[in-house]
């Protein structure tokens, strides 16, 4: 099937006279006939569901579908982005490990590896995206054991050059962690370039509506953990009577792993609500993901046409830093979010924003409706001025995330508000 097709029909098919539509199954806990039952669960738990905290079978749906979507083998939801983003990392490494990031990626991100993971004991060591291979390669340590980037970063709209990273992680034996968040299956599929694992905040184009805070891992079940790196995948997990993920799960470790240790653990796992939600959004993804890169083209060439602005960022205008990369990795459009130097500085770029009547300023992105941001004085604000010019972001910068109006009707209220700073 075509993605197009899979939004509809993966994950889900209803039994005769079954339910047509997916079921919320809103239950913390699944009963069995007998204890062998259970037995044989706790042994095997991908026979079936055991308990709510790390599998539900509405979410299942949902997971099967992503995971259908992005051409990997295995999906585990999470409660948030952000979850999925420090799982994708805890699943590899643990106290006195470090793995590699690129340093153009969301702020929430970029807070949690450089502060919060570093609480832990796990080090992350930041690069400049557009660094060479050699100059990223120096960067590895015996000790690095995963290289994470975004595929199409938040908010400076930087396109990654996949294929150089997929070489430098494979070269050191690591796998690489991308966040495909913007571009979603749709646009792009990391692993058809190599990636091995990816991530998605699901708050963002999946759900599409702003209804819901979520997050997924994705497993390719391409990446040999069996290559000496990775001892947790290949010995006896004494948590879980002796399993050993690439001998036991071989068609899937990475996630499986993730789920026995980590959600099991852990326990940020969304409710058969969210995950009933987040597939009545991908059933539209596809459909929307085109309007999106279709009304954020026309947007980016206005922007350009208005001559009010320093500098106007988006991978599918040509001239644009990254065009080229774009047309190879994203050559049915660039997602939604244009990333705009307003002339005049911070103050000229809040006058702009707060002249946008239809256009609402907060702190989202991706979401049906029209949204702006300006990064510098909210989801970036922790960051140093230092930390922000490595993130691509500049004072004056507004993240404008292109909704599905029509498009006259943006162009409109972005030229009255142009209005007052003329
Ligand atoms: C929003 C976002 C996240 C964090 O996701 P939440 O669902 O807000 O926790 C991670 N990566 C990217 C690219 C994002 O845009």
């Amino acid at each position: 099937m075509k993605n197009e097709t899979k939004c509809l029909h993966s994950g889900y098919t209803p039994v005769n006279a079954g339910p047509r539509v997916m079921p919320i199954y809103q239950s913390t806990t699944y009963r069995y006939t007998s204890t062998d039952e259970v037995g044989a669960v706790f042994n095997d738990p991908t026979r079936s569901h055991i308990y709510t905290r790390f599998t539900n079978p509405t979410v299942d749906v949902v997971e099967k579908k992503i995971a259908d979507l992005e051409g990997g083998v295995a999906a585990m939801c999470t409660s948030s982005g952000q979850m999925a983003s420090m799982m994708s990392i805890l699943n590899l490494c643990h106290a006195g490990d470090s793995f590699i990031s690129t340093s153009t990626i969301y702020g929430g991100t970029v807070n949690l590896f450089a502060v919060t993971l570093k609480k832990l004991g796990v080090e992350c060591i930041f690069v400049d995206p557009d660094a060479t291979e050699e100059e990223i390669s120096a960067k590895i340590k015996p000790n690095t054991k995963a290289v994470f980037a975004e595929t199409l970063s938040n908010p400076a709209v930087v396109v990654l050059d996949i294929e150089k990273f997929v070489k430098i992680a494979h070269k050191h034996k690591i796998p690489l962690i991308l966040d495909n968040t913007f571009p979603t299956p749709i646009l792009c599929r990391p692993f058809e370039w190599g990636a091995d694992v990816v991530i998605h905040s699901t708050s963002k184009y999946m759900d599409g509506h702003a209804l819901q805070v979520g997050g997924v891992i994705v497993d390719s079940g391409k990446f040999d953990f069996t290559n000496g790196n990775f001892p947790e995948f290949t010995e006896p997990d004494e948590s879980y009577h002796g399993t050993i993920y690439t001998r036991d799960y071989a068609f899937a470790p990475y996630i499986i792993k993730a789920r026995m240790q980590l959600m099991r653990d852990f326990g940020a796992y969304p409710a058969g609500h969210s995950g009933f939600l987040l597939n009545l959004g991908l059933e539209t993804l596809a459909l929307r993901m085109k309007r999106y890169c279709e009304n954020a083209m026309t947007m980016a060439e206005y922007f350009v046409s208005t001559g009010m602005f320093e500098e106007v960022r988006y991978p599918g205008l040509k001239g644009d830093k990254y065009y080229d990369l774009a047309q190879k990795y994203l050559p049915n459009g660039c997602s939604g979010v244009i990333s705009l130097t307003v002339k005049g500085g911070k103050q000229a770029a809040a006058k702009f924003m707060d002249g946008l009547k239809m256009a609402s300023n907060e702190v989202h992105v991706a979401d049906i409706r029209t949204c702006v941001l300006h990064p510098a004085t909210a989801t970036h604000r922790q960051l140093t001025d230092e930390q922000l010019i490595a993130c691509g972001i500049n004072p004056g910068l507004v993240r404008f995330s292109v909704g599905l109006e029509n498009v006259d009707d943006i162009i409109n209220d972005v030229d009255n508000s142009l209005k007052n700073l003329r």
